[in-house]
Parts: structure tokens; sequence; C-alpha cells
């Protein structure tokens, strides 16, 4: 049967195949093609441009055309249902939105095509207030929210009503790790259950990291992260990151702010924390007619005010968020 697909170098297949998964593109009822340079990705749909350019990002692809075979045996979500909705994994729970018609059929249907989903949410509530948390209908299985949820190589106990998690940015997560070098320090200010400051810890050459969250059960769940992946070096501080920040003026090498939406209001402290030459990974939710140019301002003027002036390294979309916003990443070094 042929397909569209994406074809990539063997030796860049699986940061691809990994995002494909978060975007939804990747064809699972059909199976990976191969020769012996590369790679064929079965495609659910032809990519946007914006998805292209975070394909094209680290890796160079071309969108083909292939003849591909059909997993036998494991049914298509498509065949139990008319309608799929947007659903997503984390660890055994299967998340979906509040209105997805028919749930429980949905739910029967996901449980039977992913046999070790065990709970089946429905959010009934947006991301919301300070610590960025949502609340749940169990719609199918066990009555739980938490889990334990793998990526990259690590483990993260997780109750996804106490404390924020998505496993969305797993490749933004990754694309981070490999950003820092061998002795230095970096200040995670908004570390939920630490997934960005736990692989940094595990698989970057980094001295020393800053783990700081307001939510006392985020930060519980983060410490049992550290020791549940058995790293040292991360220093993991409940607290606000405008107030602990004080406590670390100059000491960071990388600062990230995970907290689109509000990052802005810690600009200040976030300048304070970086050693000279640092880097700020910088996350916010923009429009598509202004999504880089207003929040670099705003870092631009932070640095201003304390003596200090920023070079942009990147700006770049991590994902679509909503109709005409992203999520995107600002990152500046701070001279
Ligand atoms: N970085 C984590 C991740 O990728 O899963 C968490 C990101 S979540 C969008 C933002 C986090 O910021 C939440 O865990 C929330 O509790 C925390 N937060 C909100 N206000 C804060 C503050 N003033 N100081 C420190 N953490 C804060």
């Amino acid at each position: 049967m042929k397909k569209d697909c994406i074809k990539v170098s063997k030796q860049k297949g699986e940061p691809v195949r990994r995002l494909l998964l978060e975007l939804e593109l990747l064809d699972n009822s059909a199976k990976i093609n191969s020769d012996p340079g590369y790679l064929y990705l079965p495609l659910t749909r032809i990519p946007d441009d914006t998805e292209l350019e975070l394909l094209n990002e680290n890796e160079s692809i071309e969108l083909s055309e292939a003849d591909f075979e059909e997993h036998e045996g494991i049914p298509r979500i498509e065949d139990l249902l008319e309608n799929v909705p947007h659903f997503e994994i984390v660890g055994d729970i299967v998340l979906i939105e509040s209105d997805v018609p028919e749930p429980e059929k949905v739910a029967d249907a996901i449980m039977t095509i992913k046999p070790n989903v065990k709970t089946v949410l429905a959010a009934i509530s947006p991301v919301e207030g300070e610590f960025r948390t949502r609340r749940f209908k169990t719609i199918a299985g066990e009555n739980r929210t938490w889990t334990t949820h793998k990526e990259y190589g690590c483990r993260y106990h997780v109750d996804l009503e106490k404390a924020y998690f998505t496993p969305r940015l797993a490749t933004e997560r990754a694309r981070i790790v490999k950003q820092i070098n061998e002795g230095e320090t970096v200040v995670d200010m908004f570390a939920g259950v630490g997934p960005y400051s736990i692989p940094i810890a595990k698989n970057s050459p980094a001295k020393k990291v800053i783990a700081i969250d307001k939510n006392p059960f985020a930060v519980e769940f983060l410490r049992k992260n550290i020791e549940l992946n058995s790293v040292e070096d991360i220093e993991a501080i409940e607290g606000d990151a405008n107030i602990e920040a004080e406590k670390f003026a100059a000491v960071a090498d990388h600062v990230i702010m995970n907290l689109p939406h509000n990052a802005h209001q810690f600009l200040d402290a976030a300048i304070k924390l970086c050693a000279p030459q640092a880097t700020i990974h910088y996350y916010d939710i923009t429009p598509d007619d202004d999504l880089f140019e207003g929040a670099v301002e705003l870092i631009g003027k932070a640095a201003e005010n304390a003596g200090r002036s920023i070079e942009i390294i990147q700006e770049r979309v991590v994902r679509s968020y909503a109709p005409h916003q992203y999520n995107v990443c600002i990152e500046v070094k701070v001279l």
C-alpha cells in the first residue's frame, strides 16, 4: 500500500519518529520501512509548515512516498471509532478532552488497542491556577490520577491532578539537555516534577541543577523522582522562583523558564541568576502575528534594567497551542 512518508537517515531516525508520534503524524497501522541508508516513516497526513520546520530543525528529512505493509492482527483505532479524538498517554493513563462525544466508547476502543492502559481520564477543567493543574473524571478503568511515566530513559512519578505534567514536550526537553556542557550549573525556575532537571542531571555533564517550584506536591514528586532515577547534584527547592533566585545570584550558566503565559513576571530574577554569558531558555504562548518580537523586547528590557544586554541565540516554535497561538521558546545569551 503506497503512503506519504518521511524519509530520514537511519542514524537520525529515532528523534524524528518520536517527534512524529508527539505530533500525531506517525501512522501506526503501517510497518516502518527501511533500506540500507534510510528509514521511511508512514504519515497519517502531510505535516503543515510549522511541523515541517520542527521536523527539519535538527535532522534533515524529506517528504516522500513509499510502499508499506500493514500491521497484522492489531486492530486500528480507526477501525473501532468513526471519529478518533485527540488523546495523550501519560504512563498507563490516557487523557481525553471533556467534550469528546461518547467518551465510554472512545475509552473502550483505546483500551482495546492499548492493553497497557489501565485508566482513561477526561479533563474537566483547563490547565489552571498558579500551579497549572487540571481536574479529571474517570471514564474507564482504575479510578486514579497518579502513574509513572517513562521518557528518554528517565521515569517520573506524577499525580496529574496535583502537579503539572505533559508528555508533549519530550522532544523539546531532549533538545535542551543536549545544550548543557561540562561543569555547567542549571537553574530550572519552574521545575514541576522534574522533566527538565532530572534528564539534565542524568544525561548531561552538568555540575549542578537547582530545581525550584512553588507547588508543594510538585516538589514532593520531584524529590521522589530524584530518588527514582538515582540522580545526584540536584537541589530541589519548594518556593517562589522570584524569592529563591535571590539566593543564587550569578550562579547559572542556563536558566530554564518553563512557565508560559507568566514567565515575564520572573525576568528580573532570571537575569540576576545569570553568570556572564549564561543562556536563558524562555517559554511563552504568543500569537502568530507576534511570535517572538514582544517577548524578546521584555527580556531585553529586564537585562537593560540590570545593566546587562542580550544576544538572541534562537527563536523557535515548539508546538501549536490553540488557533493562531503558539508555544515558543526564545533562547538568549545574557552578557
Ligand atoms: N517544567 C515543568 C514541566 O515541564 O513539566 C513544569 C512546568 S509548569 C508549566 C509550570 C510550573 O511552575 C508548575 O509546576 C507551577 O507549580 C510552577 N510555578 C508557578 N508559579 C511559580 C512560582 N512563583 N515559583 C516557582 N514555581 C512556580
